[in-house]
């Protein structure tokens, strides 16, 4: 149980790779605070299991951010998680989207950190772990807020990492590509549009098409990967972009 004593706070842990770290981080004692959206009774029933407490703020507000690590506390490790998706060619873009998914999947992972790392500072610990994507190494065609977004993302996490190095407070990227959770799921349809295919086409030709093994990535890999950046023995690693996506980004 070495995260006994812990905090963590992990963004959209409601669903798919966030509650998968959550309960990664909570399988060795940390005690975490969930945040996202969702069925109320569903939340409850999770809060339970994992003997945590929930902000349900929108975070692709600065309010919604300050309130969320307001209510969570001096917070040891952050894992900013929650994150959006659109899927349209650029000119047709809706310009809301572009924003939504800067302010949700960059701006909100900026909040956190700068509101996080004075405590951090102080105990002398730190653990910030960026969920990006394959997409903050590589892009595709119509993702244009979501490519710009997760690269800034890799951008904030090595700053982090230069200007915390000396405090003992690591900043990581964790990167994976396509996990089958609801965000992947949800932009089937889009992406059968843009791209005139069935459902199934989408599924094999252009989400595993690039996955070298052919297979979706478990969202507990990405738990496991979070955990192993909690260790001590993985204070060395900072700045880092770590993928987790089958070989995707060695093409
Ligand atoms: P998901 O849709 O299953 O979960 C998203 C979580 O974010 C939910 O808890 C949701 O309630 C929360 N959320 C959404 N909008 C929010 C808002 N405005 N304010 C607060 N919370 C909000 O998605 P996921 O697939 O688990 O994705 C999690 C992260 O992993 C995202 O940053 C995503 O870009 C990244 N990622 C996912 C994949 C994939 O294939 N699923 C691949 C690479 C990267």
């Amino acid at each position: 149980m070495f995260l006994e004593g812990k905090r963590a706070v992990i963004t959209g842990s409601t669903s798919g790779i966030g509650l998968a770290v959550a309960r990664a981080l909570h399988s060795k004692g940390a005690k975490v605070v969930l945040s996202g959206f969702g069925d109320a009774a569903e939340i409850a029933a999770l809060c339970e299991e994992l003997d945590a407490s929930h902000v349900g703020g929108d975070l692709s507000k600065r309010e919604g951010v300050e309130e969320l690590m307001a209510a969570a506390g001096d917070c040891d490790i952050v894992v900013n998680n929650a994150g959006m998706q659109h899927v349209a060619p650029v000119e047709e873009f809706p310009v809301e989207k572009w924003d939504a998914i800067i302010a949700l999947n960059l701006t909100a992972a900026f909040h956190t950190s700068r509101l996080a790392v004075p405590y951090m500072k102080k105990a002398g610990w730190g653990r910030i772990i960026n969920v990006a994507s394959a997409h903050s190494l590589t892009a595709s065609p119509f993702k244009s807020a979501y490519v710009s977004a997760k690269h800034g993302l890799d951008g904030l996490t090595k700053t982090l990492a230069l200007e915390l190095a000396t405090f003992n407070i690591t900043a990581n990227c964790i990167s994976p590509a396509y996990v089958w959770t609801p965000l992947v799921e949800n932009q089937i349809p889009d992406t059968m549009k843009a791209r005139n295919m069935t459902r199934e086409q989408v599924i094999e030709d252009v989400m595993l098409e690039r996955q070298p093994t052919k297979k979706f990535v478990h969202p507990s890999d990405i738990g496991a990967m979070a955990l192993f950046l909690c260790r001590d023995e993985a204070a060395n690693i900072t700045g880092s972009n770590i993928t987790v996506d089958g070989g995707w980004t060695a093409q």
